[in-house]
């Protein structure tokens, strides 16, 4: 039974994509089943992975909107053991759709149950917002792991999505639990970044993970050429630190 977890912060540019893509090629790289899910609209986890957008036939959209089985969407990549099921530039209209549909916060949810037991994990790479995209994916979902660059005002905007965790925990998924925070993007020349990584841990203490990832122009150009960092350059410090991240998300 596949562990599900969002990769969510309603900032954009936090390292949510980068962490989607390299955290699932890694633990596929590990051997574990994954099933990367791109549900935000950007479609950054689809091309930073290889796939074509032009020639995706079928999408999260369908499953959201369509009721097109989980199953149906489902592409391989050139990641052994990793799947996905991408998004295209249709999934901005879904938003709002969702707003007049019935059980519009469950629909993912529901989508994977029939999926669940083919992998061992789910990785879901929200929007960078916290509508109802967001919601589906919380809601979906066993633990939410929120990336945090270290930059200045990290922590600005934390609280609400602090708050949704906390409605959706509420209302809609009482067993959803914070898997982890990840601190991304560190540069450790600067004192900044050290000033970040504390402030950080006094506030969310044993759940931020030790492994800290840090800024590296190799896990920048990978996506570019539609690879994650274990194919474009698994010597690099990205490609170490994301394996790190793999083993210490996965208990090894
Ligand atoms: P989000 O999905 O939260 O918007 P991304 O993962 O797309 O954030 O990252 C934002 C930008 O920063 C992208 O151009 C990405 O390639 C780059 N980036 C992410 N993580 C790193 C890193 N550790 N080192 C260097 N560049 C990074
Ligand atoms: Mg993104």
């Amino acid at each position: 039974m596949a562990r599900i977890v969002a990769v969510a912060n309603q900032k954009g540019g936090v390292g949510k994509t980068t962490t989607s893509v390299n955290l699932g090629a890694c633990l596929a790289t590990l051997g574990k089943q994954v099933l990367l899910i791109d549900i935000d609209p950007q479609g950054n986890t689809t091309s930073g992975i290889g796939i074509d957008k032009a020639d995706v036939q079928a999408c999260i959209y369908d499953i959201l909107i369509n009721d097109l089985a989980a199953a149906e969407v489902i592409l391989p990549t050139e990641v052994e053991n990793l799947k996905i099921i991408p998004a295209t530039i249709q999934l901005a209209g879904a938003e709002i759709e969702l707003v007049s549909s019935i059980s519009r916060e469950v629909r993912l949810r529901n989508a994977l149950q029939s999926i669940r037991d083919q992998f061992d994990y789910i990785i879901i790479d929200c929007p960078p917002s916290l509508g109802l995209l967001t919601v589906n994916a919380l809601t979906a979902s066993d633990s939410v792991l929120i990336p945090i660059q270290c930059e200045y005002y990290a922590l600005e905007g934390l609280s609400q999505l602090l708050n949704t965790i906390r409605l959706v925990q509420k209302h809609l998924n009482t067993s959803l639990e914070i898997e982890g925070v990840l601190l991304t993007m560190l540069d450790a020349r600067t004192n900044l970044g050290l000033q970040v990584i504390e402030d950080v841990k006094k506030y969310f203490r044993e759940k931020v993970y030790q492994t800290i990832i840090p800024r590296n122009v190799r896990l920048s150009e990978a996506p570019s050429h539609g690879l994650s960092i274990i194919q474009y350059d698994p010597r690099s410090r990205g490609a170490e630190s994301y394996m790190d991240l793999a083993k210490e998300v996965c208990g090894s």
